[in-house]
């Protein structure tokens, strides 16, 4: 099937084929295997030479709809679904690294894929140096002859600052390394990180692409060289799969996915705009706010500045605390890229495990209030918020 090159079309139509029964929305593939009419048959499946499904390990139609739905989106040739965000990153470094590889990562990731790569794979002889995101120069500093992978994710988390994807690739590219970028703070939505010279893309399909909170997933899209055969022996041998169900989810989520990052981007900026007048309130921190350090840079990259709004309350933990406490909508918990919105206090829960150092290092004061913007009213939300801040 071909379609037009536009992401709402796509997110609707791209990837889905169709059993003997001609079933207009996509099926759910429950199975563990499938049957074969002959020995032969079974042998060639097993071999590889076929397009058959064998096992969903691997192989599962539903999964497979996702999957080419996901890379459309990204405008990847190829594309791996995993049974999560987390198990996405990991078989990217078991797929390219090996025991005396150097990484380079920005230091504001996802908690588990520092613990990832800091501390797990330092086990089997991969070292990994930690740099701010927006620093090019650092990007570069950093890099040895043995550095085989930079990893980045912008925005990051909880500040949501900018880096400069098509700069890093070049850095990347210079050291004959790989640029991995973690879009799920934007989706394919907002960001197409392939087209701007990463390598490699990874999702949590937890956040933004299920988008309403129900199932774990995860997914890797690049070249069909990186991904479609050199992951696939990963995902084949070790199993890190994403099981049918959670991918039927997960791709009907897709097919909203425009519409929700549009709706809840609009949602933050408006958001954003009302706390910065709040005097209670130090700054705000949103890529849409001509505010931001990186503002320009982010409207060039991004769409829109994404459904995430930090903002430092005056008077530290005990007034970030009060707002947190007199939240009577907004959901408390560490989770986003769901409909309903969320709030966490970074400093003391996401954030709570690294040094009190590392974290003023890194400017997460402990004022710092990170909410994941949803689909409620603007004017709710604000009100949830403005009880606590008084
Ligand atoms: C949640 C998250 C992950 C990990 O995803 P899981 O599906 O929870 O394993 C990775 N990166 C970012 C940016 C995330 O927010």
């Amino acid at each position: 099937m071909s379609h037009p090159d536009s992401l709402a079309t796509l997110a609707v139509r791209a990837g889905q084929q169709r059993s003997q029964f001609s079933e207009h929305a996509e099926a759910l593939y429950l199975t563990s295997s499938f049957v074969f009419e002959s020995a032969a048959q079974a042998a060639a499946g097993f071999g590889g030479g076929t397009d058959r499904p064998v096992y969903s390990r691997f192989t599962n139609p539903t999964v497979t709809m996702f999957q080419d739905r996901l890379a459309a989106l990204e405008g990847a040739e190829s594309c791996l679904a995993t049974a999560s965000g987390m198990a996405a990153i990991l078989m990217t470094a078991m797929s390219l690294l090996k025991a005396g590889d150097h990484v380079v990562c920005s230091n504001a990731v996802f908690g588990s894929t520092v613990t990832l790569f800091g501390g797990i794979l330092g086990r089997f002889g991969v070292e990994t140096s930690f740099v701010p995101a927006t620093d090019v120069s650092a990007w570069r500093g950093a890099l040895r002859p043995n550095t085989r992978l930079l990893f980045l994710e912008t925005p990051s988390n909880p500040l949501i600052e900018v880096a400069d994807i098509a700069a890093i690739a070049t850095v990347a590219h210079d050291a004959d390394a790989l640029l991995v970028v973690d879009n799920c703070f934007c989706t394919p939505a907002l960001q197409r990180p392939l087209k701007l010279g990463a390598d490699l893309v990874v999702h949590s399909a937890t956040k933004y692409l299920d988008g309403q909170g129900r199932v774990l997933g995860g997914a890797v899209c690049g070249s069909k060289r990186l991904v479609g055969e050199g992951m696939l022996p990963f995902l084949r041998t070790a199993g890190p799969s994403l099981s049918p169900f959670n991918a039927w989810v997960a791709l009907k989520g897709l097919e909203t996915l425009e519409l929700r990052m549009l709706a809840q981007s609009a949602g933050a900026l408006e958001l954003a705009r009302r706390l910065e007048a709040h005097p209670k309130v130090l700054r705000v921190l949103h890529p849409a706010l001509p505010s931001h350090p990186q503002h320009a840079l982010a409207m060039r990259q991004q769409r829109a500045g994404g459904a995430v709004v930090s903002f430092d309350v005056k008077g530290g933990r005990e007034a970030a605390w009060k707002v947190v406490d007199a939240t009577r909508l907004i959901s408390i918990t560490g989770n986003l890229g769901d409909v309903k919105t969320t709030i966490t206090h970074p400093a003391t829960t996401t954030h709570g495990r690294i040094t009190p150092e590392a974290r003023a290092a890194a400017g997460i004061t402990e004022g710092i209030l990170r909410v994941a913007v949803g689909l409620e009213a603007v004017d709710d939300i604000e009100a949830d918020l403005a009880r606590g801040l008084g």
